[in-house]
């Protein structure tokens, strides 16, 4: 008997690592693509400031044309000017040549401000440079590391599987099939309890002493009343048998 609470254990065990696998792997295309999404976000944000510096490159090269272009409307005014003979060109040649300069000093204003945003975004592109060379290679080598993982764990499930499949075997048919029963029934899957402090660990309720006895002895399955778990007892001095099961829920989230 005492063997066979090993293997019901040994089940329990099995069974918890079993599912929380299936957990992470049924995760694995989200995740996934959480990974993708984080590599795009940056290369994203890297072509965003990669446009805003050609835009202001080209936008500063335009407003430097312009900027020609209101010197020469200006000298062309002040030609004018000099060769004015008649108050009246003399007045039109003045508010050309004014306007223009205005305008040139407003020209001048926003090729500052473009040099700004370049500038700006250059610094930026500078310090994410050692990213920018290597964020493809990165994005391949996190996604390779994470296939990889993936791959040890699903032949980790594999294997888990397939000894629990031996163990299961190893049990004889009625115990087996209590356990199958009890572990379906109970919402997490977890049929065995550990009996501790006079109490059952899975559902705090107390144990009569004669039941905290036989089930310290070992001799028979004993069922907790209120849960319905099969109960076991880790003798004190013992640290290896104790499954991590009984004692954490199995997280499903
Ligand atoms: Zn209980």
């Amino acid at each position: 008997m005492k063997a066979e609470l090993q293997h019901l254990i040994a089940l329990q065990n099995l069974d918890t690592s079993i599912r929380r696998l299936q957990v992470q792997i049924e995760a694995i295309p989200l995740r996934r693509a959480e990974i993708e999404a984080e590599f795009d976000q940056r290369a994203f944000e890297i072509r965003a400031e990669e446009t805003r510096r050609d835009d202001a490159r080209h936008e500063r090269a335009r407003l430097e044309k312009e900027v020609a272009e209101q010197k020469a409307r200006a000298e062309r005014a002040d030609r004018n000017l000099q060769a004015s003979k008649k108050q009246d060109e003399y007045t039109a040649a003045i508010r050309e040549a004014d306007a223009a300069r205005k305008q040139t000093s407003a020209l001048e204003t926003q090729i500052l401000e473009q040099m700004e945003i370049f500038d700006k975004a250059e610094a930026a592109l500078t310090e994410r440079a050692a990213e920018i060379v290597s964020l493809n290679s990165d994005r391949d080598a996190r996604l390779a590391q994470f296939d990889q993982e993936m791959k040890v764990q699903t032949a980790q499930l594999e294997a888990e599987r397939a000894e629990r499949e031996r163990i299961f075997d190893l049990l004889p048919k009625p115990m087996s099939s209590l356990y199958n029963r009890i572990s379906l029934r109970i919402r997490d899957g977890i049929a065995m309890a550990e009996a501790r402090n006079g109490a059952c660990a899975a559902c705090r309720m107390a144990l009569r002493p004669q039941v905290m006895a036989q089930v310290r002895r070992g001799d028979e399955v004993i069922i907790c009343d209120n849960c319905n778990r099969i109960l076991y007892y880790v003798p004190k001095d013992s640290v290896t048998t104790t499954p991590p099961s009984a004692r954490e829920k199995v997280a499903t989230t």
